[in-house]
């Protein structure tokens, strides 16, 4: 008797979820297969089915396929975001293996952001990937930058940084910017093209400074994992803007000391002089 009921019981449920499943399914831009995929992303309250959907129209840029492209462009796929250029225009050295986790051994001599857009198809086929084996200049920025929602900067120069803040305020697009060397990383969100306080790059650092003022990770090293820590970050920052998830890193830095454990999240202000974001 027990068990006539519970399995009838059992019947019910699963035709609830048979039914409550085809009303998803109808108003759903998921395939079944990726609410199967995506289904821990789908639980999280502040994700949900609806946050998930927004992933999937995703346009997002990560420039760079190095040591915070790498492991951010690895999450960024495994979540889910329906669509990702990389754009690289080196190839891959055995020196960058050390921390540049998306390339492998055989991946030597090959251009990194072919290398990286292979190694997302087998991670998630799913998801649509676009590779740019150029350099960012002033005119590509202008025409590839307006085409994705949000872009995500792991450059290794200081002009590219520039570059890529003042091409991203133009385009009303938001930024996610890391930077690493030694033990210490920063990883903030620029979206100076929205009112409030919203600093952008330029606000921080105001002109470039020479080249070889900035510290390289050629010259200075970098430790393995911190690439992991600020690449992961960088692709969660990219997340929550996509889904409004959380608070956002706009108006703030968050400076990282692996030697220390230090986190500290350091507030910025919008400069009221800043030639990109007040001209
Ligand atoms: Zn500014």
């Amino acid at each position: 008797m027990y068990c006539r009921v519970h399995s009838g019981l059992k019947n019910l449920s699963l035709l609830k979820l048979a039914s409550y499943k085809s009303v998803l399914m109808a108003r759903s831009i998921l395939t079944e297969e990726e609410l199967r995929r995506y289904s821990r992303n789908i639980i999280l309250p502040d994700i949900g089915e609806a946050g998930q959907q927004k992933l999937k129209k995703a346009k997002v840029l990560v420039i760079g396929a190095g040591g915070l492209g790498s492991p951010a462009l690895l999450y960024l796929a495994a979540t889910g975001i329906g669509h990702i250029g990389i754009i690289d225009s080196d190839k891959v050295e055995l020196s960058n293996l050390q921390r540049q986790i998306i390339h492998e051994t055989g991946d030597i001599s090959r251009p990194k952001a072919e290398s990286a857009r292979d190694a997302l198809h087998d991670l998630n086929p799913l998801v649509h990937v676009e590779s740019h084996t150029f350099r960012l200049t002033e005119k590509n920025a202008a025409a590839l930058i307006p085409e994705y929602d949000i872009i995500l900067d792991g450059s290794d120069n200081i002009g590219t940084r520039f570059l890529v803040n003042d091409t991203c305020h133009a385009a009303k697009k938001s930024l996610v910017s890391g930077a690493i060397v030694g033990f210490q990383g920063q990883v903030s969100v620029f979206k100076s093209h929205i009112p409030g306080n919203n600093p952008c790059y330029r606000c921080l650092y105001p002109e470039p400074p020479p080249e070889d003022a900035m510290p390289s990770c050629a010259e200075n090293g970098v430790f393995s994992p911190l690439g992991g820590i600020m690449g992961s970050l960088m692709a969660a920052e990219a997340i929550k803007e996509l889904t409004g998830a959380g608070e956002s890193l706009s108006g703030y830095v968050l400076l990282v000391d692996l030697l220390k454990n230090n986190f500290r999240k350091v507030k910025l202000n919008r400069d009221s002089e800043c030639s990109a974001c007040n001209g």
